[in-house]
């Protein structure tokens, strides 16, 4: 098939978005479009998670700054999907977004909720609860478990620095989380070893691990994966431009795929690194990292 004919083909089909955060998942466009007067300038790539951090902190949240701005951030980014014909989005709400709302997380299951219905004719949205592991342990208890309750959320989510945490706090929650039927996702592996993968997979028996791409650095963490079934939703442009992989030439996604891993192609954070699931698509077919029918697997993997 020719790269023209790809494209084509990839834009019509409809994709599923399985690793993302949902304040950072509207395009570049969409934002300038919802937010003309911001004159922000993203960067080419990031000094590793701390300077997308900081980014964060010191550029972007100079325009979210009241609840109706963190809103309209969530709006565009289920705008964003939907303008890739993603038919199936998992984005994770963080838990201290309720700072917008006067630390009221009631407010932020209200937003979910409304957010599931405005859009519900175009897109399957289903939210996942983002925890960072820095937040406070208790509001992660008393808040999460509300969030986890409601009815709301499909999955959980953990995320934050990567390099000797300690995950045994959250083992409690993630099985409050399997006793209520939801899915456990967590971030780990992207900028930690393969031995951390194994760390967090005996704790916390997630069913799919946000990157996990470091497990590529050893056989036995591959077949633990196989083994207890784990699906890695890998994000290849934000590990480059975060720096956790040099080149898509070099990403470890093929090789995993080689042993066997169930795998996706996700965003992860679209206004930082902007590149919609089609891109994505598009760059490993362009570089010929991948045949069309292996793209069709990994596609539909995500469903
Ligand atoms: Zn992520």
């Amino acid at each position: 098939m020719y790269l023209k004919d790809f494209k084509q083909h990839i834009i019509n089909s409809p994709k599923a978005d399985v690793h993302s955060h949902l304040h950072l998942a509207g395009s570049q466009k969409r934002f300038k479009r919802r937010f003309p007067n911001a004159h922000l300038k993203f960067p080419e790539s990031y000094d590793g998670l701390t300077g997308m951090i900081h980014f964060i902190y010191n550029h972007l949240n100079t325009v979210m700054l009241t609840d109706q701005d963190l809103v309209n951030f969530m709006e565009i980014a289920i705008e964003s999907a939907i303008d890739d014909n993603v038919i199936l989005l998992e984005a994770s709400v963080d838990l201290g977004l309720a700072n917008f709302f006067g630390q009221s997380i009631e407010k932020i299951i209200e937003v979910v909720k409304t957010l599931q219905e405005k859009y519900k004719s175009k897109i399957d949205f289903k939210p996942d609860l983002g925890i960072n592991k820095d937040l406070n342990l208790e509001k992660v208890y008393s808040d999460g478990i509300k969030c986890l309750e409601s009815g709301s959320f499909y999955g959980i989510d953990l995320y934050g620095q990567e390099i000797n945490k300690d995950l045994s706090p959250f083992v409690k929650l993630y099985d409050i989380a399997r006793d209520l039927n939801i899915k456990t996702k967590v971030h780990i592996g992207e900028f930690s070893d393969h031995e951390s993968i194994d760390k967090t997979i005996k704790l916390l028996h997630p069913q799919e691990i946000q990157h996990g791409i470091r497990a590529v650095d050893s056989t036995k963490t591959m077949d633990l994966i196989r083994k207890e079934d784990i699906r890695l939703n890998i994000c290849p442009t934000s590990n480059i431009l975060l720096g956790a992989v040099g080149s898509l030439e070099y990403h470890p996604l093929r090789q995993l795929f080689d042993n066997g891993i169930n795998l996706t192609i996700n965003t992860d954070d679209l206004i930082l690194f902007n590149a919609s699931i089609s891109e994505e698509f598009i760059k490993l077919f362009e570089l010929n990292l991948f045949s069309l029918e292996e793209l069709e697997v990994i596609r539909t993997n995500a469903f």
